[in-house]
């Protein structure tokens, strides 16, 4: 029925502290022109609204000496809460180093008046989640070429020993090209010692994407690994148009986690046919025992990159942010 559609199934539910202060904790809009400080400090004069998250406000910032434009990610520099300014310190700490094609470049952080200005690589195309929610699933060429830079993002984070932990389709980005690129660093960590990554843990992230290890915080739980099982919710969602694991409250999905209970849509129920190969790559993500878990080198050699009709297209058209594409 028409009211069941409008529910939003990827909505996670809001933080209570969310509700009861909605804008005392982000930043006012900021002036038409923000100057980073220094001899030679850049200017942007600053445009369209983009979004705003958590504690941040985004918005389109021109760069003046050469028009190239930039998201500037807006974050009042008296930051109220203790655990929003650790957040902060860890994404810019981590995020700043990381290059790579498939990740939000960081290009700058800077401060102005009251505020933190962070200047980003410009992703105009939205999100994946905003996408599957237009769309309402994905097809599978899609999926495929997704999924394979997703998995190039997370081979390179993995390999310098940092975990995302917050991978959901909300924080992956399209960039002009309609290309991955992931953002928000907020939850992740340098593998560290387990004393911290135990402490780091407590700063959850978004319960329908948790992994099994990460709700039961005596299992240790800081492995790289969590980012493969976010990987696996991803994919199914994008192939099913709801994530695997939903429930009205957070326990009721803990213990889908934790009971591995999903089902995957029946044929008549579902845009696409989802092939076995698709199912056995999600299932091999979702796996209790992270061991177990495929590397994102491993995902990438599965079958269902390379199955009849087997195509990965090698661009995407922003008009699929709208529309199913036909696959000449
Ligand atoms: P927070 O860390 O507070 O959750 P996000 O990093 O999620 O903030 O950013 C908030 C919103 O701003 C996003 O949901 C998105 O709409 C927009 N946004 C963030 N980064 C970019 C970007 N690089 N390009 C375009 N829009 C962005």
């Amino acid at each position: 029925s028409a009211a069941h559609r409008k529910v939003d199934r990827h909505a996670p539910p809001a933080p209570a502290a969310a509700k009861a202060a909605p804008s005392k904790i982000h930043a006012p809009p900021p002036p038409s022109i923000v100057r980073e400080p220094g001899e030679d400090g850049e200017e942007y004069s600053t445009g369209l609204f983009l979004g705003k998250g958590g504690f941040a406000v985004c918005y389109e910032g021109k760069l003046v000496r050469n028009g190239r434009v930039f998201a500037l990610k807006v974050v009042r520099s008296e930051m109220t809460q203790k655990k929003m300014a650790e957040k902060f310190r860890t994404e810019l700490e981590i995020h700043s180093k990381l290059r790579h094609p498939n990740i939000v470049r960081f290009h700058r952080a800077f401060a102005f008046f009251d505020c933190t200005y962070v200047v980003l690589d410009l992703c105009p195309n939205g999100s994946v989640m905003d996408m599957v929610r237009k769309r309402k699933s994905l097809t599978l060429p899609e999926v495929r070429r997704f999924m394979i830079q997703l998995c190039g993002a997370v081979k390179y984070l993995h390999k310098r020993n940092v975990a995302h932990r917050d991978l959901k389709m909300g924080n992956l980005f399209l960039d002009r090209n309609m290309d991955i690129k992931v953002g928000d660093f907020g939850l992740a960590a340098m593998i560290l010692s387990e004393k911290e990554a135990k402490r780091r843990q407590t700063l959850c992230g978004t319960p329908n994407y948790i992994a099994p290890e990460v709700i039961d915080k005596s299992k240790g739980g800081h492995n790289q690994k969590v980012d493969i099982w976010s990987l696996g919710v991803i994919c199914f969602a994008m192939l099913a148009g709801f994530p695997p694991f939903q429930s009205k409250t957070q326990e009721e999905i803990y213990k889908k986690v934790k009971n591995l209970n999903y089902v995957w849509p029946k044929d008549n129920e579902c845009a696409n046919d989802i092939p076995i190969e698709a199912k056995t790559l999600v299932s091999s993500c979702l796996n209790l025992d992270e061991e177990k878990r495929p590397s994102a080198d491993e995902i990438v050699d599965h079958e269902f990159f390379n199955m009849y009709p087997g195509c990965i297209p090698r661009s995407l058209d922003p008009a699929c942010k709208q529309m199913k594409p036909v696959w000449l």
